[in-house]
């Protein structure tokens, strides 16, 4: 659909180094993980392994990590990745911005020489690190439920007992980046959590998948930590700041599921249009008639609308500004955009969008995780509310 490029004289057009970044992504995808395939692994719920494997050689893991650790580019290159894989292998997506997630924080906080190490390798695709941050009590206000404690034991080190849940990739994973209650809430509950890098074999962990409506080429899991004995020096960063360092990265992580759901939005745009051409009924295609013309032409005004806003939260991002409400603004449109897309390009497909061949119901169910997390839309209506127009706190 070339009318979705952006044109010469854009503001936002990508750089030569990531229009090539963009034709490489897609070049990989069509190859490696088009649509067939993605949706055979999504049947079978298994990790695209060969297409991590060829983002690692391409040294794609490490976007916006210092070089030292084998990184480079920056935010604007992880949504440009994170787009194109969502359009297709949209666990791919979801994978990925768990790993910039980790990646970012062990940038940050991983000050040991065995951090820096997972650092290294997790780069350059030879460990897995998954984000353990969420509770069964909640996701949403998980600072002031959480109920896993970091308690001091005499070593100097600390025991972790409590549950994770809902924590991508943790089946997979060599370990874990876990918060947990490290003092009594005081003053604020985002005070007194300390994060903690955690090898999954250490005794007293238990992972169990969790059997979930899309994402099904990424595992998502609970973690139980039953006393696990960790050293003082398994602390990021510092103790009793961890919820307050990670503030950043889930920030991040809401620009990158923008990216997300604006690449499974034009993924089932795409999709739309071109059946919609071929099908037809009445003797004319579906795409001659103004209902389905209509709806797709709102849903590409709405994509675009989202890319700018996108485009523009990462260029504040870059030059040091605080980007937080366009990059609101961007997941919103992006992923409400995204879930009206799908459903409606599935009743643009009758019983063909019913199948579970179609890429066009695997998208909807992928994308929907992005309409709650990492931070539900009623959430960032809240924020945006009280930020942007200056009402009451409505939270
Ligand atoms: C596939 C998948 C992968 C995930 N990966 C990870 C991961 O790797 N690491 C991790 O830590 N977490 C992960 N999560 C968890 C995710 O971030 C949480 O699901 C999300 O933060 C929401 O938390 P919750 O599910 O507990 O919902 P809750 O916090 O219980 O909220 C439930 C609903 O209540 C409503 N709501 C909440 N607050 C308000 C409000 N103030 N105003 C209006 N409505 C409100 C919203 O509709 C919200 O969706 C993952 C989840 C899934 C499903």
């Amino acid at each position: 659909m070339p009318a979705l490029e952006t044109q010469p004289g854009d503001p936002l057009t990508d750089s030569p180094e990531r229009a090539e970044l963009r034709r490489m992504a897609r070049k990989l995808i069509e190859e490696i993980s088009p649509n067939e395939r993605t949706n055979e692994l999504d049947e079978s719920e298994t990790f695209d392994e060969l297409l991590y494997s060829k983002l690692a050689e391409l040294g794609l893991l490490g976007i916006d990590a210092p070089e030292e650790f084998g990184g480079s580019g920056d935010v604007r290159d992880q949504l440009v990745l994170v787009e194109e894989l969502a359009k297709g292998p949209t666990s791919m997506a979801a994978f990925m911005i768990a790993q910039f997630a980790v990646v970012q924080v062990l940038a940050g906080f991983g000050r040991t020489p065995e951090a820096r190490e997972v650092l290294k390798a997790l780069i350059a695709g030879q460990t897995r690190v998954s984000f353990a941050l969420s509770e069964p009590d909640g996701g949403t206000d998980v600072a002031r439920v959480m109920k896993t404690r970091a308690q001091p034991v005499r070593s100097g080190g600390f025991l972790l007992s409590g549950q994770k849940t809902w924590t991508s990739g943790a089946a997979e994973a060599d370990w874990l980046v876990v918060l947990a209650r490290s003092s009594e809430i005081d003053r604020s509950p985002v005070e007194g959590i300390t994060m903690f890098l955690v090898p999954t074999h250490l005794p007293g962990i238990e992972i169990r998948a969790i059997d979930t409506f899309g994402i099904h080429s990424l595992s998502t899991c609970d973690v139980f930590l039953d006393d696990v004995e960790v050293a003082e020096d398994a602390i990021l960063g510092d103790l009793d700041r961890g919820m307050r360092q990670v503030f950043a990265t889930v920030n991040r992580e809401g620009l990158n599921a923008a990216a997300a759901t604006l690449g499974v939005g034009l993924g089932a745009l795409e999709l739309a249009v071109e059946y919609a051409k071929e099908r037809s009924v009445f003797g004319k295609p579906v795409a001659s008639f103004q209902v389905p013309q209509h709806w797709m032409v709102d849903a590409a005004v709405q994509l675009e609308a989202a890319r700018s806003l996108m485009g523009r939260a990462a260029e504040i991002e870059v030059a040091g500004g605080d980007a937080g409400s366009l990059a609101s603004m961007a997941k919103l449109i992006a992923s409400d955009t995204a879930m009206e897309i799908s459903l409606k390009g599935m009743q643009l497909m009758g019983g063909a969008g019913y199948t579970r061949a179609s890429a066009m119901q695997r998208l909807f169910r992928d994308g929907r995780l992005w309409s709650f997390s990492p931070l539900n839309n009623e959430m960032v209506r809240n924020r945006l509310g009280e930020g942007w127009l200056g009402l009451p706190r409505s939270y």
